[in-house]
């Protein structure tokens, strides 16, 4: 079995467990490849450099809405990512999009222009753009409509049906995280039930979010098979068939090719 982790954070990880730890385990757990997300500039380097330790781990470019600073994106920032994204195992951009946890929506009226510039930049570069949200369903969705969006994944998913059923209509990708495995999480998984087979990915998000069993850890790409098992379970499909299918849909969604397992 081969089951990719769509977004984890291996620098942030590091700081609770060696990056040569974390790779044994996900090797253990039959977690062969990741994609390592970048939340700032400042740690782009790292990240991409993390991604060239093994084959199939890939790297993502970009701003998180959480780490922007309180000003528009500059053109020097842009062309930084442009320049980062010819990195060979460079494959999406993001994380990007917009939180409203923290600040509110006529507050943050940085995160809208960071997230407008990176969702541009992506379609200028032709990758997938990786999406956070969180209570910013409709303003998430409206932009990326308004500016015909049609790659990318919504990542750690833990909205309605509307929102996947937008998301996937522009072509989105709709990746689950450890939160599908909560007892609560009703209504999320019955969203995991119907969207289509061929847009399901699943992630980590790790060092945040661990799934059920292992909540009150951190979390690490090795668990990502957990969420897959209960993604499995929802569905009514064998956990071997469910890593098959989110691993092609891994493979289409970034134009890439698993290796079969995690070499140099
Ligand atoms: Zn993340």
């Amino acid at each position: 079995m081969q089951i990719i982790d769509s977004h984890c954070h291996l620098n942030i990880l590091k700081k609770k467990q060696g990056i040569a730890e974390t790779l044994a385990e996900a090797k253990q757990n039959c977690v062969v490849g990741m994609l390592n997300i970048g939340v700032d500039l400042e740690t782009a380097d790292e990240v991409i450099k993390q991604s060239e330790l093994q084959s199939n781990i890939w790297a993502s470019v970009g701003v998180h809405p959480c780490h922007c600073p309180i000003e528009p994106m500059s053109d020097g920032d842009l062309e930084y990512i442009k320049t980062l994204s010819e990195h060979p195992k460079v494959i999406a951009i993001g994380e990007t999009g917009l939180d409203f946890f923290h600040t509110k929506p006529e507050d943050s009226q940085h995160q809208f222009d960071y997230f407008i510039k990176q969702v541009e930049l992506s379609k200028m570069l032709d990758y997938p753009v990786i999406i956070h949200c969180r209570n910013a369903r409709k303003e998430v969705i409206e932009i990326l409509q308004s500016h015909k969006a049609t790659k990318g994944v919504m990542h750690c998913f833990a909205e309605d049906w509307q929102t996947a059923k937008a998301a996937l209509d522009l072509g989105f990708y709709i990746s689950f995280s450890g939160i599908l495995t909560y007892p609560k999480s009703i209504e999320l998984k019955e969203v995991a039930k119907q969207v289509p087979e061929e847009r399901l990915l699943v992630e980590t998000d790790s060092p945040y979010l661990s799934p059920q069993p292992f909540r009150s850890k951190y979390n690490q790409p090795a668990y990502v098979k957990h969420t897959l098992a209960h993604l499995a379970e929802l569905r009514g499909t064998e956990v071997t068939e469910m890593a098959k299918i989110t691993t092609q849909n891994f493979e289409r969604c970034f134009n890439v090719k698993v290796q079969s397992s995690l070499v140099k």
